[in-house]
């Protein structure tokens, strides 16, 4: 392993951009690309693998082409770029080779980094569909009881609120600047004090769109 480092406790880069898996887990430290990595993912190795037909030259170097080939066929590790390098660097090539691989490479490392990077942002945005979908349902059931979820939360926090104070723009104002489960209950007694409870019978009911009369 590249790695001498004990491991600490952390995300690692790889489970991360993979599988949006940013779980806490021993991570080791990439002495070569300088990033954490769990176990699985700890040994470096290349990033990209070789399509023979355009790599220039390389079929004519054996040396090359058996490392390309080990690198294909080991499980796990993360695609490190630095260890590459290290690995071309380190063969006795012809300088004018060596700089034409390795510059190769790092247009292939961009590419695949790019492609990388837009795979994890569509992960990301279906990720978020969905929880915005599950926040939907779970309003839609809080407001058949009368309540409702504090959805403009300036910090993000869902409270669980009454249906008729959040539907009061200045009271929802104040909610949606709260910060804690106490300031909420304030807030909510304050707008009782106020305009007195309702029966439940007169808060006014979220209508469906297919409850609505069509002329
Ligand atoms: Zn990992
Ligand atoms: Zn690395």
């Amino acid at each position: 392993m590249e790695s001498e480092e004990k491991p600490q406790l952390g995300i690692c880069y790889e489970c991360n951009i993979k599988d949006a898996d940013s779980y806490q887990q021993p991570v080791y430290y990439c002495n070569l690309c300088e990033k954490w990595f769990c176990e699985k993912h700890s040994e470096p190795k290349f990033p990209y693998f070789v399509d023979w037909d355009t790599v220039f030259d390389v079929q004519g170097d054996p040396r090359i082409k058996a490392s390309f080939y080990t690198e294909y066929k080991r499980e796990g590790g993360h695609p490190d770029f630095a260890y590459l390098r290290k690995t071309i660097e380190a063969l006795e090539l012809e300088e004018k080779i060596r700089n034409k691989l390795i510059a190769q490479a790092i247009d292939k490392m961009v590419e695949a980094d790019k492609q990388r990077r837009y795979e994890k942002r569509a992960r990301e945005a279906k990720e978020r569909e969905a929880k915005e979908k599950a926040e939907e349902a779970e309003i839609e059931k809080l407001h058949e009881k009368g309540k409702t979820l504090t959805i403009s939360n300036r910090y993000d926090h869902m409270f669980v609120v009454p249906l008729d104070v959040y539907s009061n723009a200045e009271y929802a104002e104040y909610l949606n600047h709260a910060q804690t489960m106490k300031s909420v209950k304030v807030i909510v007694d304050e707008y009782y004090k106020k305009y007195g409870k309702r029966k439940k019978s007169e808060v006014p009911k979220k209508k469906h769109w297919w409850q609505k009369v069509v002329n």
